[in-house]
């Protein structure tokens, strides 16, 4: 497999942009590659600058729900590209946008779009703190919510990655006003209110963790989460981010029991546009400005071409059966992997939830960032390398999750449990 073009490109790259990328973790770094640089992508497949083809499980991170460049998309978006990108005015797109969102997800009152998801947690928590006139916030050990500075400490995705926990630049006198929680520990946040009590503002969570690779809600966490939150006048925010029509058509904490009272979304609601939101009790939403005091703007919030491109996906999302589709492409993918860490004796789990799945290397359970970090990376890096060779994208990390596509198709996830069966037997040796 040829990476002349990717490999030249790269190193033009790092003569302009830090690291060479504009994000973090698509440096490849935690997999000791360099990494290649996309040229095209359709359906559920990305292609590189050298032609090669791969079957995507990056997924854009999270928005590629439908598969790259679906064409109802893409024709909305082209359409709405001749009518102009961006008006400084509110539009119509808008109102529908956020009422299709506001009918499906009870507790969406009000929403207020963004233009990405760490937006949507920096106003999230402004909003939290100035509706309890408090300061501190409990977050989890390898939940990420965004780069803003109060939400940067322990955080998972690339910071967990490359081993950034607490980011330099991020003042102390800050980052003490964060608490940080083990996920699916309920005594771990209990002591933080016995700790602090009177002074947290809110509980942020990931109603499923996929930026330490994908972590279920064990039990009744959340519920539990929602009560302490409540009984101790704090509020409980649910970063819907990654699992916002994700999981189902709407929010995912119903599917846990949880009473949050503010959620963010982002990534699929833009149709793989820049976009984000927070959305909740209408009394909350309306501490923001112009209604209330509480400041927040954006030049491009609400873009046009995002949320027209958002507002087809969902469409799309909407129609039935989708979710089993993904569901059942999910549970395909789980049980040959399993299968391959059988037939490979490779000890390893795969943690799952609908279309979002990691397969974590070394370690038989993965409920906490804790355990996740007992991952094999080596492993994985020579997993990762043996599936790229077989034309299987992953993501460049053990700490992220797959994400499946209502694209990939069962010859896609045949060929690709294939892979794993002979990349997993590769892995072993050097
Ligand atoms: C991706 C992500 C964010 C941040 O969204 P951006 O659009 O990348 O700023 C926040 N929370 C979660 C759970 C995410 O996965």
């Amino acid at each position: 497999m040829n990476s002349d073009h990717s490999n030249a490109l790269f190193q033009r790259a790092t003569r302009c942009t830090p690291g060479g990328v504009n994000s973090p973790v698509r440096a490849w770094k935690a997999v000791g590659a360099a990494p290649r640089f996309i040229a095209s992508a359709y359906q559920a497949y990305v292609q590189d600058e050298d032609g090669n083809r791969y079957i995507d499980y990056v997924g854009a991170f999270g928005p590629a729900i439908l598969g790259h460049a679906e064409p109802r998309v893409v024709s909305a978006v082209a359409d709405q590209a001749r009518s102009g990108f961006s008006y400084g005015a509110p539009t119509r797109l808008e109102v529908e946008l956020a009422e299709l969102i506001c009918a499906v997800v009870p507790i969406a009152q009000k929403l207020r779009l963004q233009a990405s998801g760490t937006e949507a947690g920096m106003t999230a928590l402004r909003i939290a703190r100035a509706a309890t006139g408090r300061r501190m916030i409990v977050k989890f050990d390898g939940c990420y919510h965004g780069h803003s500075d109060s939400l940067l400490v322990r955080a998972g995705s690339g910071a967990m990655t490359l081993g950034v926990p607490d980011s330099p630049g991020v003042p102390p006198e800050l980052a003490q006003l964060t608490l940080v929680a083990t996920y699916n520990d309920y005594a771990s946040v209990e002591r933080c209110f016995d700790q602090h009590p009177g002074e947290i503002a809110a509980i942020i969570v990931e109603p499923v963790a996929a930026n330490m690779g994908v972590v279920k809600p064990r039990g009744n966490f959340l519920q539990q989460l929602s009560a302490l939150a409540h009984r101790n006048g704090a509020l409980l925010i649910c970063d819907e981010v990654i699992t916002g029509f994700r999981l189902r058509f709407g929010a995912a904490y119903e599917l846990y029991g949880a009473e949050p009272d503010l959620i963010m979304l982002g990534k699929i609601i833009g149709g793989g546009n820049p976009i984000g939101a927070v959305a909740g009790r209408a009394e909350l939403m309306d501490l923001l400005a112009p209604a209330g005091a509480v400041y927040q703007a954006g030049t491009l919030s609400g873009s046009p071409l995002s949320v027209r491109a958002g507002l087809e996906t969902l469409k799309i999302l909407a129609a039935d059966g989708t979710y089993e589709r993904l569901e059942a492409a999910g549970a395909y993918l789980e049980s040959g992997f399993l299968s391959a860490l059988t037939a490979s004796g490779v000890v390893g789990c795969v943690n799952r939830v609908g279309s979002l799945l990691t397969l974590f290397l070394g370690v038989g359970e993965v409920g906490n960032a804790v355990q996740a970090q007992r991952a094999d990376r080596e492993r994985f890096a020579r997993f990762f390398r043996a599936m790229l060779k077989r034309g299987i994208f992953l993501p460049p990390s053990q700490f992220e999750a797959l994400f499946i596509s209502l694209a990939h198709r069962r010859e896609d996830l045949q060929r690709t449990v294939e892979a794993a069966m002979e990349s997993l037997l590769e892995s072993g040796s050097i």
